[in-house]
């Protein structure tokens, strides 16, 4: 325990680091990219607005990098309230379709939960991450499969042998039919800055935030893989008593309106 606390620490650390970085890293960015910009227009039609257009495109690249990792280091305020799993992962699905794209094929299982306590903006963040995820591990198509259940775990489930209180929790699992990934992978895969992927591609904090977001709720994350066949994430968050607020007349009312 006290070692998964010291590590925690340490990455938090780092967390709060990278995320002082990226603030004034993003500020730098800008200014390259409106310099650019400026050239784009000033010079259209000559090879310098070609090249203008590439140093463009790298800092917009650089933008979303610092933006992954200000949303790891967690700077913006998160409000924890009880929610439904489900519902969640109903209202992405379609966001999650575009962003996988076409060649691979997304089903949802979703069953009725009781309520966790989390940052709905935060539970998406952690569906997007394992989808993109599971969508880089599948470059030839493949499938990925979320499902939720509610679970028991007692005092023999594996789960508990790690660490995580008995008791009832929410699970969700993210399925792909991907390359898999080796041992060494998976037991480096949490950390900050870890990635395979090349150079430009990966950040290496897809999980690490997943990770983050899903401790902090009080919850685990488990990587079941088997390279050749695919690796199914599981998360488990646990049910608070506290009900999910039902929608005011007055919201439901503004959803119509497309507000
Ligand atoms: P990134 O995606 O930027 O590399 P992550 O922290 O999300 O960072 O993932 C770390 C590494 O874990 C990835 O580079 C990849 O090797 C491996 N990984 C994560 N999810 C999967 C998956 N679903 N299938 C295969 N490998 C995975």
């Amino acid at each position: 325990i006290e070692a998964r606390l010291q590590r925690t620490q340490r990455l938090e650390s780092l967390g709060q680091l990278a995320g002082g970085i990226a603030h004034d890293f993003n500020n730098l960015l800008a200014v390259i990219l409106n310099y650019a910009s400026f050239i784009v227009e000033d010079a259209t039609g000559t090879p310098l607005a070609h090249d203008a257009e590439q140093i463009a495109r790298a800092a917009r690249r650089g933008s979303d990098l610092t933006h992954q990792l200000l949303a790891f280091a967690r700077r913006e305020v998160i409000r924890p309230r009880p929610l439904d799993v489900s519902t969640v992962v109903t209202e992405v699905e379609q966001m999650l379709k575009r962003s996988i794209g076409e060649h691979i094929g997304l089903t949802t299982v979703t069953a009725p939960l009781p309520p966790v306590m989390a940052d709905p903006g935060q539970l998406e963040q952690v569906l997007v991450n394992l989808a993109v995820n599971a969508r880089d591990a599948m470059p030839s198509g493949g499938h990925i499969t979320i499902d939720t259940a509610t679970v028991t775990v007692d005092d023999t489930h594996p789960a508990a042998r790690s660490g995580l209180s008995p008791g009832c929790y929410v699970r969700l699992r993210v399925s792909d039919t991907g390359t898999g990934m080796p041992r060494e992978v998976i037991e480096q895969a949490f950390d900050p800055f870890f990635t395979t992927k090349p150079s430009g591609q990966g950040t290496g904090l897809g999980l690490a935030t997943v990770y983050g977001i899903v401790t902090q709720a009080g919850g685990t994350v488990h990587i079941y893989s088997e390279t050749g066949f695919g690796t199914t994430i599981t998360v488990l968050l646990p049910v608070t008593d506290a009900a999910v607020p039902q929608k005011r007349p007055a919201e439901a009312t503004a959803d119509l309106h497309g507000h």
